[in-house]
């Protein structure tokens, strides 16, 4: 791949200067990503960031390249109204040569550049608090700078994602079929979900019928989509944006609480470590309320503490669908690793039920009605 970067991509970039050599950078899952570095003569070298992107799991790569443009577009100017610098708060596409956003290689891939974005780092686990805060406000401002876009004119690059009715029914029909021939020895996992059938219909239910607003959700508030300032620590731009599609705001911070605020590993067997750290939930809710409290209506502040239980719920079956189904969705590493992920995750929704009235008291503690 580095040969065909070499001679085919970069010359169809708008890059600045010669290109020296490409590798490999990052650690995402999604797509594969590179840093491409170039010479000048009279400037320091420069690196971009170039991206083929994974065309399996997003079908449309032009859709997906409308949303990012779309919203980078209104972030850029919101940052430039308040003195920010665009370059580093957002992301900043680089066009080909010709103008586009999307280069089509000679095989049929998708490549995208963008600016990269210098002295800042994404870290992969919540090794201090205090990064899970700073991701919480870098999550929190994205939404309140875009609580004016016009989400309905977004493309949903995934569709249904988040949507829990759409889940439920797939996951009663992996029951009804029980093809792997799991269905009797799971029969108390299920039960857990059909038991909270309820709950996967609040959401969708409140945003058809006007209760919720829909809104730009990024659908992957993972620690590691946040470029953060090396010296500061603080969260200085949110990157990753396939996933942007219209939404509730209470998915992204819902999954951020999920896997952020878990006391394991998603896959943990040892289920007697896993629970939802109430300081954990408290540091991130201090830094979303502190930057989107403003721009949210009452209904959504309400429901903030439910978020983490339905979106830990959704995730949760998830795994035990894909379990029922012969493990044909999520990359297994050992047997029954799906089983051990859905039992963390309903190891969590019972720990939230638990303390749903502490979490609504720290929802309330950090809420700013005046
Ligand atoms: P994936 O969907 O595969 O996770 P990302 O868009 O998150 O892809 O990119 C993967 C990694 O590349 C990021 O975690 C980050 O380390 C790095 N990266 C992406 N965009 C930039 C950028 N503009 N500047 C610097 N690093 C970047
Ligand atoms: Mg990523
Ligand atoms: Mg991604």
């Amino acid at each position: 791949m580095l040969d065909k970067i070499k001679n085919e991509i970069v010359k169809a970039f708008l890059f600045d200067g010669d290109f020296i050599y490409a590798e490999p950078f990052g650690c995402g899952h999604i797509n594969a990503t590179y840093a491409v570095y170039f010479r000048r003569e009279t400037k320091p070298p420069v690196r971009y960031i170039l991206q083929a992107v994974n065309t399996t799991i997003f079908t449309d790569p032009q859709g997906l390249m409308e949303n990012i443009q779309g919203v980078t577009s209104h972030l850029r100017k919101k940052i430039q109204e308040q003195g920010g610098d665009p370059q580093r708060e957002t992301l900043t596409l680089v066009p080909t040569r010709d103008g586009k956003l999307l280069y089509e290689d000679s095989d049929g891939g998708f490549w995208r550049s963008y600016l990269f974005i210098e002295n800042a780092a994404c870290h992969q686990s919540v090794n201090r608090p205090v990064l899970f805060t700073n991701a919480a406000k870098a999550f929190g401002h994205f939404q309140k700078l875009l609580a004016d876009y016009p989400a309905d004119t977004l493309h949903e690059t995934i569709a249904d994602f988040h949507n829990t009715v759409n889940r439920y029914e797939l996951f009663e029909k992996a029951v009804a079929e029980d093809k792997a021939g799991r269905a009797a020895s799971v029969e108390k996992e299920i039960r857990f979900f059909l038991d909270r059938k309820a709950d996967g219909a609040v959401v969708v239910d409140a945003i058809k019928e006007g209760r919720l607003p829909l809104r730009v959700t990024h659908n992957d508030t993972k620690l590691n989509n946040i470029m953060m300032d090396n010296d500061t620590d603080e969260g200085i731009c949110v990157i990753d944006l396939d996933t942007v599609m219209p939404g509730s705001v209470l998915y992204d911070f819902g999954d951020s609480i999920r896997f952020g605020a878990s006391t394991a590993d998603e896959d943990e067997q040892n289920l007697s470590l896993v629970s939802m750290d109430l300081g954990l939930f408290e540091a991130y809710t201090a830094g979303f309320l502190s930057e989107a409290g403003a721009s949210l209506t009452d209904e959504e502040i309400r429901l903030l503490p439910f978020s983490a239980k339905l979106l830990t719920l959704e995730c949760g079956m998830r795994f035990l669908t894909d379990y029922l189904n012969g493990d044909t969705y999520f990359r297994i590493h050992r047997e029954h690793h799906n089983l051990d992920r859905c039992r963390t995750q309903i190891t969590l929704v019972a720990d939230m039920e638990r303390k749903m009235e502490e979490m609504k008291k720290i929802v309330a503690k950090y809420v700013n009605r005046t």
